[in-house]
């Protein structure tokens, strides 16, 4: 008999609820790390998210659910690009972060294969994105990223790119055969020079800095045309062969091969047979990795015998062979010379740390956000003091802790000014029941920036040309005022060339910018708008529950909480948004700009690119009838076929969609949800 969590004592039932929350986000984190590359959290604080659930689980084998990330590997295939099936299911690794864990791993490995001792390979963990190669009579036909492990997306056109993928293998007999038909797979990643000069040019263009080089090899990697990422320094180091028919017997042997085959491989690998042998590595290159000219987060320890190897075999998510030593996030102490305030789009004014400029894991630190006034009261922040910055997994910095006996005798603890930093210096409130305070000046003119930025951001409108450094100019020289003026910006031709570093041509990439953001699905427009609490999965879910702007603005406080999901505090932001008859003036210019305010498919918007691509279209949509899907399919160059076959490439399936949903899961055909659909149909 199962227990149900209603009759559970209440520990239970709280640690059932609090798993339930450590999944959803853990879901969101991994969605955010490896589809958009754009994480909220460093690696540590995801990792003790991760490791909580996995406690929880461990202690309570009835909590698991069949949907648990602790079972899987965090990605998914994108949609974007053509989806593949790896042969081998490419496995996350699991972490250890002491001596203790690694000696608990060399334990499990000797009792399982009941042996004294075992000689293991140590490798650099190099923080990229894992690839997959595929070689055919020595060439390369095939590169995928690892997806879910199981699928992943072929992206050869972009992988072809890279300098130190080799197109041909060189020749190389093994055993009496030449190694022609394998499967090479290592890292993609971008050095830290690279990394700097192009985050440089990034922000020069306006646009929001990556936060790490992995970040930015993985967007690199998602662009749909190869002639950009031929232009990102991205490199490939490999760490793992499979021929065909062939046994390779070690992971040294592999490394030995791949090198000769023409692949880079990592020069520091070293065999051991020890756990004292393991810790001596990882101690080294604690302290070494900083003289490397790329990012490792950690060494990766595995058993080196291949045989050993598939006796151990693998759980759900990774293989009981090879264990992640992953390194601690990286702490400096530094001086806070100021604390100011920064205004949000939503009006939310945060404290910021401005610190004495430090060097810290590869970058120079001079601001951290301090989040709000309790943050800075828990941690009794006073200007003057030192304090400790901390980067875990390098994305965001924080200050974690003071050194209270460096603090300066008149060093005074810190209050949050009641007014606003902008020049209309207007009264802050803070709502019952948050931590933010609010300026609630709808003319305020920072917000009025971060607004405008937000909109334009690359997850929002995506507008190419309009970068925060741009909106700045043009808020500074009166051309924007509002989102509303955005789209008048093509009638400003003029005004905007007599402004600096503009030329004809740099005019017509944003007017191409303004253009192709007029594409963007209703949902992209709704988390565009910046109202407060929706966010981009908050938007996704209203677009579904309302299909067009007008059922939104026409919903009542009841239909709203009655979304799945949607509570009082959302519904309440919504209403107050379109109550403002600003903002439904601003939805009437935007609708005039020709954006997608409804889920309902334009059908005058050609292209071609669902070229090649099959579909069949099953069950009841709800944003638009089967007939207009199929049109729209047909209109950006698919084909509509009535049933599932090998050579369907997707199905899209509503609701209670029977028999061909059944067909296509039979086969392993993508099923697209309706959802997923649209944005394919979009995305271009
Ligand atoms: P992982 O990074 O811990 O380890 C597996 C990966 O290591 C492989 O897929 C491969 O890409 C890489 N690797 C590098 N060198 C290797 C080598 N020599 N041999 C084998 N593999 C090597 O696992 P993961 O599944 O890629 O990612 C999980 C980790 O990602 C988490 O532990 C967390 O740190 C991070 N993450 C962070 C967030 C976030 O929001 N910050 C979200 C999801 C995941």
């Amino acid at each position: 008999m199962t227990l149900s969590l209603f009759d559970a004592p209440d520990g239970r039932e709280a640690l059932a609820e609090r798993a339930a929350l450590l999944r959803s986000e853990i879901l969101r984190h991994d969605h955010l790390y490896y589809v958009e590359a754009t994480p909220e959290i460093s690696d540590e604080a995801y990792d003790a998210l991760f490791r909580e659930l996995c406690d929880i689980e461990a202690a309570h084998p009835e909590l698991v659910t069949p949907d648990t990330p602790t079972q899987r590997v965090g990605g998914m295939p994108t949609k974007q690009f053509a989806t593949v099936e790896h042969a081998v299911p490419m496995l996350s690794l699991a972490n250890t972060y002491s001596r203790q864990e690694v000696e608990d791993f060399d334990r499990r490995v000797r009792s399982a294969l009941d042996v004294d001792h075992v000689v293991y390979t140590c490798e650099l963990k190099i923080d990229g994105l894992a690839m997959s190669l595929t070689y055919r009579d020595g060439v390369l036909v095939r590169a995928a990223t690892r997806g879910d492990g199981e699928r992943g997306d072929d992206v050869t056109a972009n992988v072809r790119t890279i300098r130190s993928v080799p197109l041909r293998l060189s020749p190389v007999m093994f055993t009496g055969a030449p190694l022609l038909d394998i499967e090479v797979r290592g890292e993609v990643f971008m050095g830290i020079d690279d990394f700097t000069r192009l985050n440089e040019e990034v922000v020069e263009s306006g646009e929001k800095p990556y936060a790490n080089p992995r970040n930015l090899a993985s967007g690199t990697l998602k662009q749909k045309d190869p002639r950009l990422v031929a232009k990102r320094p991205l490199r490939f180091t490999a760490y793992w062969l499979q021929a065909e028919a062939l046994r390779i017997p070690s992971q040294f042997a592999a490394h030995t091969l791949l090198s000769q085959l023409g692949f880079a491989t990592g020069a520091a690998t070293e065999q051991v047979s020890s756990v004292d042998g393991i810790m001596a590595f990882i101690d080294r290159w604690t302290v070494e990795r900083h003289t490397l000219p790329f990012q490792i987060d950690g060494v990766v320890v595995k058993v080196d015998d291949v045989q050993l190897q598939d006796e151990l075999g693998s759980v759900a998510r990774a293989p009981r062979w090879a264990i992640a030593y992953k390194f601690k996030a990286e702490q400096a102490t530094t001086k806070l010379l100021d604390i100011t305030l920064q205004v949000g789009r939503t009006g939310a004014v945060t404290p910021v740390a401005e610190l004495q400029p430090t060097p810290l894991a590869g970058s120079t630190i001079s601001r951290a956000t301090l989040h709000n006034e309790d943050f800075v009261r828990e941690l009794d922040l006073r200007i003057g003091d030192t304090v400790t910055i901390e980067k875990g997994g390098d994305v965001i910095p924080k200050v974690t802790a003071v050194v209270i006996e460096q603090r300066p005798h008149d060093a005074q603890p810190w209050h949050m000014s009641p007014t606003c930093p902008c020049p209309e210096r207007s009264t802050l409130h803070k709502p019952d029941g948050e931590a933010a305070w609010y300026c609630d000046h709808a003319a305020c003119p920072w917000q009025i920036r971060r607004r405008l930025q937000h909109f334009a951001s690359r997850d929002a409108m995506n507008i190419d040309g309009l970068g925060e450094r741009t909106i700045d100019q043009f808020v500074d020289a009166g051309l924007l005022q509002s989102i509303a003026d955005i789209y008048t910006l093509p009638s400003q031709r003029a005004n905007i060339l007599e402004l600096d570093r503009w030329a004809p041509k740099s005019v017509d990439r944003l007017v191409e910018g303004l253009a192709a953001s007029t594409l963007q699905p209703w949902h992209k427009v709704l988390f565009a708008l910046g109202i407060r609490f929706v966010g981009e999965g908050v938007a996704k879910i209203l677009c579904k529950a309302f299909p067009s702007v007008d059922a939104l603005m026409a919903a009542t406080k009841e239909e709203l909480v009655a979304v799945h999901e949607i509570g009082d505090r959302i519904a309440e932001s919504v209403l107050d948004f379109f109550a403002d008859t600003s903002n439904r003036d601003l939805i009437e210019a935007l609708r005039a700009a020709g954006l997608q305010l409804s889920a309902a498919v334009d059908l005058s918007q050609v292209s071609q690119h669902l070229e090649g691509k099959t579909f069949v279209v099953t069950g009841t949509l709800t944003t638009m009838t089967r007939t207009q899907a199929e049109e729209a399919i047909e209109r950006h160059g698919g084909k509509v076929a009535g049933s599932v076959s090998k050579r369907t490439t997707y199905v899209v399936a509503g609701e209670s969609a029977g028999s061909k949903l059944a067909k296509a899961q039979e086969l392993g055909i993508p099923v697209l949800d309706e959802e997923a659909f649209y944005v394919l149909l979009h995305k271009q």
